[in-house]
Order: structure tokens, then sequence, then C-alpha cells
């Protein structure tokens, strides 16, 4: 981890925010193959702020920036990766009164999920945001989300992980990428905003947020990611004509440790006796399994239709009306960790941040 050096020429205190760089579009610039992440991030972005009203400005907290010296795409993040940025959060806690993580949008709302299990209990804001459009673009996004994200990461009324994306500011375990252009590409389907901008005040809602609902000092929990990051935890959506034996061949795979299930509707599969077989198969295995719906409102109701009949008694954990990133990342997080099945189970079961 090589820590720019700016950083090492700062005298850091409480009042500042750390700006951790990972890449994304947001940093990027053209190549011979399309777009590549870019260095320099803290002079471009420097000259961006400097384009605000001074007004605005003037607002900003002082910050530093760490620059990571291997800047991706989001698409090629791992549990690593988040694992890494976790870390490095957790490292500086003493030193920074927040933290603004820049990242690409793909899987950004991955690494948010990620992020809010290993930093349980933070006492002071973790926004991250990127952009649509890079720094350099004209009209891009780019000013405006670094914009809110270092006015939100330096309230300290906010304490949780969260994500600033045109002009809203969602729950980090509540948002999913709903657009691949939009400026608005964000959204959190089962759960307000937590904050928001309107006009030229940046404005949080603290009884929609985590330090208002919980208590009690900060208990991260930086597992190691390594003996999950090998394909262990699996996700699988539904399709009409899905076989037994694809079900089969996955789950019984024996370096599968979890599965995410996506099931239809409230919570439906095929009707066919095998497939909740492989379903209690896996399970009694010791595996966690657990399942959301496809669609990306509402919660799952697994038995409320017969078609869902059996899938509970199976073993199959109902993920409520949690996303596909928190789902997963949960499972991830739970399997990192030296936890007894049962503990698993029920902790999958219950509300760690705000999630479900
Ligand atoms: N592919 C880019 C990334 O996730 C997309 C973006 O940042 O908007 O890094």
């Amino acid at each position: 981890m090589s820590i720019n050096s700016a950083l090492m020429k700062a005298t850091p205190t409480q009042e500042r925010v750390l700006v951790i760089y990972t890449g994304g579009t947001i940093g990027m610039q053209p190549n011979t193959t399309g777009l590549i992440p870019g260095g320099n991030f803290q002079a471009r972005m420097a000259d961006a702020l400097s384009r605000l009203p001074l007004v605005h400005q003037h607002a900003l907290p002082a910050y530093d920036v760490l620059s990571y010296p291997s800047l991706i795409d989001s698409s090629a993040a791992t549990p690593l990766t988040w694992q890494q940025i976790a870390k490095d959060i957790a490292a500086r806690l003493a030193t920074y009164r927040g933290f603004v993580v820049i990242h690409g949008t793909d899987t950004l709302s991955w690494s948010a999920s990620s992020l809010a299990y290993q930093l349980q209990g933070i006492d002071r804001p973790v926004v991250l945001t990127g952009s649509m459009y890079p720094l350099e673009t004209a009209n891009s996004d780019a000013l405006d989300n670094l914009h809110g994200a270092l006015r939100f990461a330096a309230n300290a009324e906010l304490k949780e992980v969260a994500i600033y994306f045109s002009n809203v500011l969602l729950r980090g375990t509540r948002a999913i990428k709903q657009h691949t252009e939009a400026f608005d590409a964000f959204f959190s389907p089962s759960y307000p905003c937590i904050g928001e901008r309107v006009g030229d005040d940046f404005i949080y809602y603290p009884s929609r947020g985590l330090g208002f609902q919980q208590r009690g000092a900060p208990r991260f929990e930086l597992a190691d990611y390594q003996a999950v990051s090998n394909g262990d935890v699996i996700r699988l959506t539904l399709w009409p004509g899905i076989a037994v034996w694809q079900l089969e061949t996955l789950l019984n795979d024996s370096r599968v440790k979890g599965a995410l299930l996506q099931l239809w509707g409230a919570g439906n599969i095929p009707n066919d006796p095998a497939i909740i077989d492989v379903i209690a198969n896996a399970s009694g295995e010791g595996k966690l399994l657990a399942a959301i719906s496809q669609c990306p409102q509402g919660s799952i109701h697994m038995g409320e239709y017969a078609a869902g009949h059996g899938l509970a008694e199976a073993g199959l954990l109902s993920g409520g009306n949690m996303t596909p990133e928190a789902a997963f990342t949960k499972l991830t997080h739970l399997l990192a960790q030296p936890l007894s099945l049962d503990d698993r189970r029920q902790r999958f079961l219950t509300s760690l941040v705000g999630e479900r």
C-alpha cells in the first residue's frame, strides 16, 4: 500500500477526511483499448473542486488522498478488495473524521455492503461515490458527486457506510445500481434515502440512520477474506426451464460453501421435488444457503405459495427484502468467520447493519 506523498506531508487531525481512491470511471482516461483508471487523482480532484462556487469550496472539509497502487475498474473487485478497503479505514480511524471511497460504479454497491458488515458499529461517515463520466468529461457528474460525498463525510451525525450519488445519500447495504448510463444510477428499493442535496444544502435524516438506531462502540469484524475469495459463495438466479442437474452441479461442488438463490416473486421455484432435495442435501452438508427474490422490490415469503413449499424446511434462509449485494456479501462475511453453522444462520436472519 503506497500512501500518496501529499498524505505523508500532511499533519492529519480529526478534522480531516480521508479520500481513498480505488479507480473507476470517475478517474478514468482514454487509452487505445478504451477507458482505464488514471493516476494523479489528488491534483485532478483539487482542480475539479476549485471550479465549485466559492461558497461551496469554503464548506468543504480538509482532506487527504490515499491512492491505491493498483487502480482498478471495479468489475475486477473481489472480496479481497473489500477487505483491503475495510482494513485501510480501520487502520486510520483515529486520524480521520470521515472517509470517502472513490470507486467504480459497477460494483460500488457490493463494496459498500461488504464494508458495512466489516465496519459494524462505525461511529463516523464512510461515503462511497464514483461517477458515470470521468472527471474531465464535459458535463460530467463527477464533480457533483465528489462534492456531496465530501460534505456528507464531514457530517458527524452520519455513522454508517453510505453511497452518495446524484444528489442522494443511500444506506450502503440498501443500494443497487439500476442504470448503465443515467446520472441517478443508484437507488434503494426498500429503504428511503438517508440524506439528500436540496439546492445548496446537504441534508441528513438522522432518524433514518444507523447512528440513531445502533448503540455502543464500534465492533469491527475484520475477518480474513482470503478463505472465501476463491468462488466459495455463488449466486444463482433461476430461469424458466432450469434443470435439477444444473442446480446440483453448482450446489454439490465441494468448493461451494454458501449460495444465494434468487427465486421467483415471493419465493417460488419450479414444481419439482428434486430441487428441494438438492437444496436440502447441500444444506445438510453445512452449506449456508439463502434466498431472495428476483424482483428488485418487496420481500420473499417462502411457503406462501405451494410452489415455495418445503424450501425453509430444506434449510434455505429467507433474505427478506435484502438486495443481492447485501445478501451475498453477508454470506461471504459470515463464512469468513469462525462461527458455527447455527450462529451463521441466526446472524444471517438478523439485521446487523440495517440491511433488512
Ligand atoms: N466500469 C466502471 C467501473 O466500475 C464503471 C464506472 O465506474 O462507472 O469501474
